[in-house]
């Protein structure tokens, strides 16, 4: 075995590419980073707009489905996951949120005593260069730009005067002192280009010699000794395998799908499932792969009647001003507008649904391309009560495990889909839209009654995307890792990425998990957040 290296990260995503800077800012200090999926070079990644070509290109994808969704007409539910530099953040819609504050006081009242807001937001800070400037919430200098919009299609604007119209706020910073109203998205992006966590935290640092990138290499298993120790991992590139040992810990970051598989298949997880799969036990950890959540989302589609949307525009001559300027349509996150907002079903008044605005007719994950001009408003319940699991079926790294989302097996959450068509519907009939409005395709305008509903909605729904919680922190028996992102039972080993959410943050989730991996770079280093960033004013949000 190679001894080279003291941290190995497995994953290039978003919480690894921001490690693999953190801990290499010290030159001592040796990093293998370990990424499945090639190197970020293709270039629609790149093109914020090329976002609606990336679906097309299924080597950057590990293109998961769910298992039958009993609640969804046993539909299979896709699930896309970046599988190249910079993990989801290289192919994801680039909206920044960060979810509400209380989220994190959840957490840390959940039994995770450093994961508060207070205690969060400095790394929040700490990660960003917000274009706007520094102000008590938002930081500059950091490796994550944050910016502005370039190009915003005008129906957006509409949009968000539909929603003021409808008795909603406007507001121009969803990060901001509250969360609550409509507006537009601000954007990882740089100068009109995707800020992926491998272009904020990956390629400024490339060139450092203690830091080693190995892309196409996809970790097998973990090496663990019989007392617990985590030695290193095994995994194959080039269709060879080898070993390598980490002198002091190895770091799983390989998302809330992946990171449960790879415990898993280390024969770390609940037992009867891993013997079923074929796989020794080395520790019993039955709440492995549990606790899963994600946004379930429900898009209401409308004709527009004027050819103003992204359904037919001219690609050559939107390439073009792209690749010569670095201007124009190209720059369109496509979903440039949304809002946060309170359905008054939740138990507290705090924002429990997130609408995404696209000027541009979006089905089934931009797979189904519709005739025609429209607009697309997406919907979804930011705390679902229902919970999911992954599942490992077998031995071999290449089965995906299968994944059990059991979205709407609590009831509430259907309650909440009905919320967002209703509330949907309630800002695109404002007459904002009245030069613009056609028919409504979806759900259609014979579907209002509750039924009928039901029926769309069982029909339709679709993951927006933020699946979460497969290792859980906690301070109970049962949570997968501790605070500190430690394994519980064996030595050497974290887990830092979505995975480790004990609840869904109200929000995207990008954000959030650089946040975490920005957090456990210091933990990891034993630095307190005091010694690397300075503390925030504290502020109000609502
Ligand atoms: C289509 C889409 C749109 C989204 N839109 C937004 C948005 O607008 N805003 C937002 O905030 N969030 C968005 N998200 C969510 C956000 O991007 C993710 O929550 C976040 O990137 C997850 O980070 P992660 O580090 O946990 O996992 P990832 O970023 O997915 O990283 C995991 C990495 O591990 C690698 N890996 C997995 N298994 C192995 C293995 N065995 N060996 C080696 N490497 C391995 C993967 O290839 C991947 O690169 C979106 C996600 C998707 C998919």
């Amino acid at each position: 075995m190679n001894k080279d290296f003291d941290y190995i990260i497995v994953g290039a995503g978003s919480a690894g590419c921001t490690l693999a800077n953190r801990l290499s800012a010290d030159p001592d200090c040796r990093v293998l980073l370990l990424e499945a999926g090639p190197r970020d070079w293709n270039p629609f990644i790149h093109m914020p707009a090329g976002l609606s070509k990336l679906v097309n290109f299924k080597s950057i994808n590990w293109n998961y489905y769910t298992e039958p969704q009993a609640q969804l007409n046993n539909r299979k539910l896709y699930w896309p996951r970046g599988r190249v530099l910079g993990g989801s953040s290289s192919i994801n819609a680039m909206c920044y949120a960060r979810g509400h504050r209380s989220d994190y006081d959840d957490w840390q009242r959940l039994g995770n005593p450093g994961w508060g807001w207070s205690d969060v937001l400095p790394y929040f800070r700490r990660s960003q260069h917000q274009a706007r400037g520094e102000s008590e919430l938002h930081g500059t200098g950091g490796p994550l730009a944050v910016s502005d919009l370039m190009h915003v299609n005008p129906l957006s604007e509409v949009f968000i005067q539909a929603a003021e119209q409808a008795g909603f706020a406007r507001n121009r910073d969803f990060n901001g002192p509250a969360q609550r109203g409509f507006g537009l998205y601000q954007v990882t992006q740089r100068d009109g280009r995707r800020c992926s966590s491998a272009a904020a935290y990956l390629k400024p640092v490339r060139q450092r010699r203690n830091l080693v990138v190995r892309t196409r290499a996809q970790m097998l298993k973990l090496l663990i000794r019989g007392d617990g120790q985590v030695q290193g991992v095994r995994y194959r590139r080039r269709g060879i395998t080898r070993s390598m040992h980490a002198r002091r810990e190895v770091l799983l970051c390989a998302g809330a799908i992946n990171s449960p598989q790879l415990l898993m298949l280390s024969g770390v997880g609940p037992a009867d499932m891993l013997r079923r799969a074929g796989i020794e036990v080395l520790l019993d950890q039955p709440s492995i792969g549990t606790n899963l959540q994600d946004h379930l989302d429900i898009c209401t589609l409308t004709r527009c009647s004027q050819p103003v949307t992204y359904d037919q525009l001219n690609e050559l001559k939107v390439g073009l001003q792209y690749f010569l300027h670095h201007t124009g349509e190209g720059t369109s996150n496509i979903a440039e507008a949304g809002g946060f907002l309170v359905s008054g079903l939740d138990r507290d008044d705090r924002p429990d649904v997130q609408m995404h605005f696209v000027p541009a007719l979006l089905d089934d994950h931009g797979r189904n391309r519709l005739p025609g001009d429209g607009y697309t408003l997406h919907a979804c319940p930011l705390r679902p009560e229902s919970r999911g699991h992954i599942e490992i079926r077998s031995a071999d790294p290449r089965q995906p495990p299968a994944i059990h989302a059991n979205y709407l097996d609590e009831p509430h959450d259907l309650e909440m889909m009905l919320a967002c068509v209703r509330l949907s519907r309630e800002v695109l009939n404002q007459p904002a839209f009245k030069p613009f409005r056609g028919h409504e395709i979806l759900p259609g305008e014979e579907f209002t009654d509750r039924a009928g509903l039901i029926k769309f909605i069982r029909a339709k729904a679709e993951t927006i995307y933020h699946p979460v919680g497969t290792c859980r922190m906690g301070s109970d028996e049962s949570a997968v890792v501790d605070p500190q992102l430690r394994v519980r039972g064996l030595s050497g080993l974290r887990v830092i990425d979505a995975s480790i959410m004990p609840t869904l943050v109200g929000g995207n989730t990008n954000a959030p998990v650089i946040m975490i991996a920005e957090k456990a770079a210091d933990l990891i280093l034993g630095k307190t957040e005091a010694d690397t960033v300075p503390r925030a004013v504290e502020s109000e949000a609502a």
